[in-house]
C-alpha cells in the first residue's frame, strides 16, 4: 500500500501548492471558493500601474489593452471545456450567461415548450429555468419537467435520464443540466444526454460550475449546443469572478437566433464609431453585452497560467484519480459503517468532490467539530458534508490528516 508521504513526494503537481496562499487548517472546499493564487496579486497591481499611468488609454494600448483583453482568457478557457476559440468567452457571471443563453436557446412554441432540469438543481439555476419559462407567457406548472433520482437514491441513472428525454418527446425544446452535480459530485453522461436530446429536436445546455477545472470535457465534439459556468470554485479566480459561456460553433453566426444585444457584441472595428448599425462579431462573442471587468479577469488569467503550467486538465486529473483512489480506500478501511459517500463510485461517474453522509444522522454535530478542527470544508441541507481533494494544491497528506479528524469525530 503506497503511503500519502510516498504518493507526495512522486506527485508532480506537488511544486505548485506554494503557488497558491491557503488559508490555515486543511483547505478542502475549493469546489465553492478556489485558493488565491499568490500570482494574482501581480496581475492585479499591474493593472493598477496601467490604470494609474494610462487611464483611459489603458483601453487601447499594449498587449494588455483592456479592450481586447477577455481574448486573453479565450484560449485557456477553450481548451478547458473542449471547445474551440470562437466558441468560448470569459464574460459577466455565470446566472447572467445562463439568462443569456436561454433567450437565444429556448425558444418554446405552443406544441414544444418544455425545459427538463433536475429536482436536485442549484436553486440559481432553477429560479432562471422557471423565469425564463413565464418571460415567454409559459406556465412552469406544465413547462418545467423536473427529473428525480428513484425513491431512495441519490444519483440519477442514465437509463432514467435518456428515457425522460425520449418521454418527453417533441414537447420538449431544452434539457438545462449540470456536468457535475453539485450536492452529490456525480458527473452526468454528458454525450448520451446531446444525442438523446438532439434526436427528439431539443436543444441542450450545461452548467459546468462544478466541471471546469474537475473533470475533462469535450464541449465541441459532444456536440453540446451552449454551456456556462463559474470561474471561482475550481479555476480560481475569486470571490464573484467573472464567468464563461460557450456555444457551438454551428450556432454562434446563425442570424435567426433571439439574442440581447449591447455595445461588446459588434464589430470592435467599428464599436466606437458609436454607430447603431448592429455589426455581430462571427464568434460566441456577439453575446458580449458589456466592456469587461478586468480585474477579475486578471486574476483568472493568474489562475489559468498555472493550470496552463500544470499541464491543463489531463494533468490535474490523473492526480485526482490518484487521490480520489487513496481516499476511497481510506474511507473503506477506516469509516466503514460511520461515514458513508454519496458520490457514484465509478471513475466516469465523479470529480474531486465527495458528499459524505454520516450514518446515524449525526451529520450537522460532525460538521461542526470538523470546523473547529479547521477542516474548511461545506455543510448541504439536508445532511451532506462537501469536500473536495483538490489536485492542483491539496495534498495525500491532508486526505490523511481529513480521515483521522473524521475518524476521531465520528466515534
Ligand atoms: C456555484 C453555482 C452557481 C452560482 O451562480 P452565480 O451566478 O455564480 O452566483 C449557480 N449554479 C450552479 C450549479 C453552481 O454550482
Amino acid at each position: 500500500m503506497t503511503t500519502a508521504a510516498e504518493l507526495d513526494a512522486a506527485d508532480p503537481l506537488a511544486p505548485f501548492r506554494k503557488e497558491f496562499e491557503l488559508p490555515e487548517g486543511i483547505y478542502f472546499v475549493g469546489n465553492s471558493l478556489g485558493a488565491l493564487p499568490r500570482a494574482a496579486r501581480d496581475h492585479v497591481a499591474t493593472e493598477f500601474d496601467r490604470w494609474s499611468s494610462l487611464g483611459v488609454e489603458g483601453h487601447f494600448t499594449g498587449a494588455l489593452a483592456w479592450k481586447d483583453y477577455h481574448e486573453l482568457l479565450t484560449g485557456p478557457l477553450a481548451d478547458l471545456v473542449g471547445a474551440r476559440p470562437a466558441e468560448v468567452v470569459a464574460m459577466n457571471a455565470l446566472t447572467v450567461n445562463l439568462h443569456l443563453l436561454m433567450i437565444s436557446f429556448y425558444r418554446p412554441t405552443p406544441t414544444r415548450h418544455k425545459l427538463l432540469i433536475e429536482a436536485h438543481a442549484f436553486p440559481s439555476d432553477h429560479f432562471a429555468a422557471e423565469s425564463q419559462i413565464r418571460q415567454r407567457g409559459f406556465d412552469p406548472t406544465e413547462s418545467l419537467v423536473v427529473l428525480s433520482p428513484r425513491d431512495g437514491e441519490e444519483t440519477l441513472r442514465t437509463a432514467d435520464i435518456l428515457s425522460t428525454i425520449s418521454e418527453h418527446g417533441d414537447e420538449l425544446a431544452l434539457v438545462l443540466l449540470p456536468g457535475v452535480q453539485y450536492y452529490t459530485g456525480q458527473v452526468l453522461p454528458m454525450a448520451d444526454i446531446v444525442e438523446a436530446a438532439h434526436g427528439v429536436g431539443a436543444t441542450v445546455g450545461f452548467d459546468l460550475a462544478h466541471a471546469v477545472g474537475n473533470i475533462e470535457l469535450a464541449l465541441h465534439d459532444w456536440d453540446v449546443d451552449f454551456a456556462a459556468w463559474c470561474t471561482y470554485k475550481y479555476l480560481n479566480s475569486g470571490p464573484g469572478g467573472v464567468a464563461g459561456a460557450y456555444v457551438h460553433e454551428r450556432h454562434v453566426a446563425d442570424p435567426d437566433l433571439p439574442k440581447l444585444l449591447g455595445w461588446w457584441g459588434t464589430n470592435p472595428s467599428t464599436r466606437f464609431e458609436m454607430a447603431t448599425e448592429f455589426d455581430p462579431i462571427p464568434t460566441i462573442e456577439s453575446w458580449q453585452l458589456s466592456n469587461a471587468p478586468i480585474l477579475p479577469m486578471a486574476t483568472l488569467r493568474a489562475s489559468l497560467d498555472i493550470i496552463d503550467r500544470a499541464g491543463g486538465m489531463p494533468a490535474l486529473r490523473r492526480k485526482s484519480e490518484l487521490q480520489i483512489a487513496h481516499f476511497d480506500r481510506l474511507l473503506e478501511d477506516r469509516l466503514a459503517g460511520r461515514v458513508v459517500n454519496l458520490t457514484p463510485t465509478a471513475l466516469n461517474e465523479r470529480g474531486c468532490q465527495y458528499a459524505l453522509q454520516v450514518v446515524g444522522g449525526n451529520g450537522r454535530h460532525v460538521f461542526e467539530q470538523l470546523e473547529a478542527a479547521r477542516v474548511l470544508c461545506d455543510w448541504r441541507e439536508p445532511d451532506v458534508i462537501r469536500v473536495a481533494p483538490v489536485p492542483l494544491y491539496n495534498t495525500f497528506e491532508e486526505i490523511d490528516r481529513f480521515v483521522d479528524i473524521l475518524d476521531e469525530v465520528t466515534r
